[in-house]
């Protein structure tokens, strides 16, 4: 039997952007598009172009940069979001839109305030104007697992006559089953006339923790394109996470027939810039890509992968990219080695970029012996993605006194935005409340720190400290990152990191976006 193609539609950078705390800059969500691209994935969702100037200007640069994946952007079915959309997009190769509307009796009646007819003939109208520009439309019917079957069936039909490409029937709310939403994918195959000339895609959330599992029996029902992120980030409780789903169509390919065009042994890159970039750490029971998925733990199964590797283990880690034996750097490493590694790692970096990092590198083997690929992963996706278009603050020194006898004080001078420097200092119950009392002290915004994780890259004690923040600046909730040889410094930096994600974030928004599945 044949292998049916299964197209595979991420929105992380869209859907998966909309988790609470993060807000990527453009030099980032770029970053993140471009290894989407060396994932493979046949689309990459880029964002919402009415919703922001940033969001406009990462879409637009985004569908400037990627030529191998289809870049697609997301409009609400008014004309004002079409056309933003077509102005971020038309330098693509390949120009797409996702347009939406809501199709559940409960959204049409409360937030839409529109009639079914109503509804109809707007999803109608809005795919044949933005036909007239872009040659590929997806129309999704927002909340269609909540939707009467009969109506969906009906709006489907009239939307293929205008000229939509693919039909995208969401689980917004993450409330449906597996075998209720392949049950919907069925009815509407066998009651809309011109079905055949549109593709269908799913798309899910985990609310039940089931959107994975809705995902692969919407396959089973003649879905051909799934849309999910990296990771499983998103609204609420997430989006299907997407190596899951390819993943389990690849281990169980003798149930499921049916295949993708990723290359998967670049999975795990893929969530490794996906979780530091959005500061979403990966849980590490996660499936396929969490740190304990290839750890075998106890004696038994330790001894049965050790005389047969198929006796406790169904996923080899090299098939999803995990290295265990990666090749070391250290002081005496040169230029040229360091700048192959750097090609190694799959970052492309400018002639100046790379001498920063070549830098830092130098630096860091003053503390650490030897420099892990992924210390110098970090260490570059951090230069690649420093954006130095807007004003911020700078970490200019740190001093933390503590003993178990002593009240904590930090004293911390930082340079603001408008290049003062400024210093002070407090004292706290421990080292890092003291550190961020002080942090806190200097800046002009309000902050509260809400969460704080702490943990290191790879093992050894002289291994780097890599901390997480979220913190609520101005009201907003921020997420922080920050990496450094000590603890203290990296908190200091991960803090400053969330302000100025929010003074970025202040340069670019025009108007706050509407609520959107
Ligand atoms: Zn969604």
């Amino acid at each position: 039997m044949g292998m049916t193609m299964i197209k595979i539609f991420d929105t992380t950078l869209r859907d998966g952007e909309q988790s609470p705390g993060v807000n990527l800059n453009q030099l980032e969500k770029l970053e993140i598009a471009r290894q989407l691209e060396r994932l493979r994935v046949d689309r990459i969702e880029a964002g919402f172009p009415a919703s922001s100037k940033g969001d406009f200007e990462a879409v637009k640069a985004i569908a400037q940069t990627i030529k191998n994946s289809s870049v697609i952007g997301l409009s609400r079915a008014v004309q004002s979001d079409i056309e933003a959309a077509w102005e971020a997009l038309r330098v693509a190769e390949e120009p797409c839109l996702h347009l939406f509307l809501a199709t559940s009796p409960i959204h049409m009646k409360y937030k839409l305030k529109m009639t079914p007819e109503q509804v109809i003939e707007t999803s109608v109208n809005m795919v044949k104007y933005a036909k007239k520009k872009f040659p590929f439309i997806e129309w999704s019917a927002e909340d269609a697992s909540r939707s009467d079957l009969d109506f969906l069936a009906r709006i489907i039909e009239k939307v293929i006559e205008a000229g939509a490409n693919v039909i995208n029937l969401p689980d917004t709310v993450g409330y449906t089953t597996p075998e209720e939403y392949g049950k919907m994918f069925r009815y509407i195959r066998e009651h809309v006339p011109n079905i055949d000339q549109v593709a269908l895609s799913c798309h899910c959330h985990d609310d039940l923790g089931m959107a994975v599992a809705n995902s692969l029996a919407a396959i089973e029902n003649g879905v051909t394109q799934v849309e999910g992120t990296i990771n499983g980030i998103g609204e609420r409780a997430g989006n299907a996470a997407l190596e899951e789903v390819v993943i389990a169509l690849k281990i169980r390919s003798d149930f499921y027939p049916y295949e993708t065009n990723l290359k998967l042994d670049e999975l795990k890159r893929t969530s490794d810039l996906v979780a530091k970039l959005t500061g979403m750490v990966v849980q590490p029971n996660k499936a396929v890509i969490g740190r304990n998925a290839y750890a075998h733990e106890s004696g038994i199964h330790q001894d049965g992968v050790l005389k047969n590797a198929q006796t406790y283990e169904i996923i080899t880690p090299e098939l999803v990219g995990v290295h265990s034996n990666n090749l070391v750097l250290g002081k005496h490493s040169g230029r040229h080695a360091f700048k192959e590694k750097v090609v190694e790692l799959g970052f492309t970096l400018s002639e100046e970029k790379l001498n920063q990092a070549f830098g830092q590198f130098k630096q860091l083997t003053d503390h650490k012996k030897e420099v892990t690929d992924e210390d110098l992963f970090t260490i570059l996706m951090e230069i690649q993605t420093n954006a130095n278009t807007v004003q911020k603050y700078q970490l200019e020194m740190i001093q933390v006194q503590y003993g178990s006898a002593n009240i904590p004080t930090a004293t911390v001078s930082v340079k603001t935005p408008e290049d003062k420097i400024v210093q002070t200092a407090c004292t706290g119950n421990g080292s890092v409340e003291a550190l961020y009392k002080t942090i806190a002290a200097l800046i002009t915004e309000e902050t509260n720190l809400l969460d704080y994780q702490i943990s290191s890259i790879g093992g050894g004690k002289d291994a780097l400290a890599e901390a997480y923040v979220q913190v609520k600046v101005n009201g907003e909730i921020m997420n922080g990152r920050g990496t450094a040889s000590d603890v203290l410094e990296a908190s200091a930096h991960a803090y400053i990191n969330a302000v100025n994600k929010y003074l970025i974030k202040q340069s670019s928004v025009v108007k706050e976006p509407t609520a959107i599945k």
